[in-house]
């Protein structure tokens, strides 16, 4: 066991664990980040080279027979037991450590409360204002020490002569600052620590509402809203959920050292509506921007939104033989009264240009956007418009043009709003909505390989599920 080098053991133990699931090669690779931050909370550049040196290894070893592998496992099994990489690590990090410790001070850690400053964190550290001025004064990362905050710790090592040989300034669980004695002054490092991302797959039933369903089947509320969202142009939320609708989603967890910091992405979700399969895909362009797609590249948001404001009621329908309830006469209702508190938000529906905005009688302050394929929307009774659009100026859908009111002929405030198709009248409840722009051509080939790939994990995924949950039935009484 003594003559056997450690690149040799860790290809060995490599070779074993290949022939494991996934499930169990993240976790040994979970024991070494374990190990790690229980030895030692500063990353030295020794424990880095370490982790991607291990993790070289094992992506790299391909046992060239099957045979081979069995072989030398057999021959493992019969000497002595080995030393396992953990434990390795954990002795050459105690090692490390014995040495820091006698060389440097050994680490102590202190809480930033309210009230504290340098000067009573020093004070509390043992150390005089001189050091505070000293650390301080370290070019370009010394100003960051003015900017603590209640929460956030000191990590710090004073040697035997008493001087502070390290100052490490955790800013929270990502971030930090090690300040390091170098002369008669300190340099600083910044240190972020890239999260982990792994894939998560959750699905459920309905039974009584979407948000328990998420619940039950450990997605965060705020996952919930994201996955509403996104088919939230297809679905919605507040009316069509039945019992017995289904999902299945594949997105991110970030995580530090085995422990989760937050959700990340939903990468890829199905939705089944009443019988109806909606699937979404989250593609990022090779400009870097992220949407949401169909598998077949159709984007899964509409060219406009439905209702371009949050409101309490609709008070008025689009009704084509209605009476005026000012005139008393039968005077065509041409668009739908959204009711909502004066002040609301109004948002332009979809993307497109001003191509009026101001006051007009009747209507009041007003505004027109014309949009592509000859859509033009009209957004009627604005306490006041939003001053930075003008006629002319380009709008994106989702931004807020003005805000409900009762100017001109209105009995109680609320956004008047019509849907023009070719100058024709259209019901904004029930008009189709033009889908928003698909995959480009130029993108196409690109998005086809990666929702291919994702669509299997997630049908893969989702089909384990389902097995188990059969067999599961079965085996009841
Ligand atoms: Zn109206």
């Amino acid at each position: 066991m003594t003559n056997f080098s450690p690149r040799g053991a860790t290809r060995k133990r490599a070779g074993g664990i290949k022939r494991f699931p996934k499930r169990h090669l993240l976790l040994v690779t979970g024991v070494a980040a374990a190990v790690m931050t229980v030895v030692g909370l500063l990353p030295s550049p020794q424990v880095e080279a370490k982790r991607s040196e291990t993790e070289l290894l094992i992506d790299e070893f391909q046992p060239e027979s099957p045979k081979e592998t069995l072989k030398e496992l057999a021959f493992e099994e019969k000497a002595a037991p080995l030393e396992t990489q953990a434990q390795r690590l954990a002795r050459d990090e105690a090692e490390r450590l014995a040495t820091e410790e006698a060389t440097l001070g050994s680490r102590k850690r202190i809480t930033i409360e309210s009230g504290d400053n340098l000067s009573t964190l020093f004070d509390d550290m043992g150390l005089s204002a001189r050091v505070v001025y000293e650390v301080a004064k370290t070019p370009q990362l010394g100003k960051n020490l003015t900017d603590i905050r209640p929460g956030q710790t000191f990590e710090y090592r004073v040697n035997s002569e008493g001087i502070l040989t390290q100052l490490h300034y955790v800013q929270n669980k990502l971030e930090s600052i090690l300040y390091e004695r170098e002369g008669d002054g300190y340099v600083g490092k910044k240190i972020t620590l890239e999260p982990e991302v792994r894939i998560a797959f959750a699905e459920a039933s309905i039974k009584n509402s979407l948000f328990l369903a998420s619940q039950n089947a450990g997605l965060s509320e705020k996952m919930t809203m994201e996955l509403a969202g996104i088919f939230g142009w297809d679905i919605d939320f507040a009316l069509d959920i039945r019992s017995g609708d289904s999902f299945n989603v594949m997105y991110e967890e970030k995580y530090l050292d085995n422990e989760k910091l937050s959700d990340g992405n939903i990468i890829a979700a199905t939705f089944v509506n009443q019988s109806e399969a909606f699937t979404a895909i989250r593609y990022t362009d090779s400009h870097g921007n992220s949407n949401y797609y169909s598998p077949d590249g159709k984007s899964m948001k509409k060219a406009f939104l439905r209702t371009p404001v949050n409101f309490t009621r609709i008070s008025s329908s689009f009704n084509p033989n209605r009476l005026h309830p000012i005139f008393k006469t039968k005077r065509p209702h041409n668009g739908t009264d959204y009711a909502a508190p004066t002040g609301t938000p109004i948002k332009a529906a979809g993307d497109g240009k001003i191509q009026f905005i101001g006051w007009q009688n009747g209507f009041g302050n007003v505004v027109f956007i014309q949009h592509p394929h000859n859509i033009v929307t009209v957004y009627a009774h604005q306490s006041r418009v939003n001053k930075r659009f003008k006629t002319g100026s380009q709008v994106k859908q989702g931004q807020t043009i003005g805000y409900v009111g009762q100017t001109g002929w209105a009995t109680g405030p609320h956004l008047h709003y019509e849907f023009r198709v070719n100058g024709v009248h259209r019901n904004p409840v029930t008009v189709k909505l033009p889908d928003a722009s698909p995959i480009p051509k130029s993108e196409r080939a690109r998005f086809m390989a990666f929702a291919n790939k994702t669509m299997a994990q997630l049908e893969k995924h989702g089909t384990t599920m389902l097995a188990k949950n059969e067999k599961e039935s079965k085996q009841r009484p």
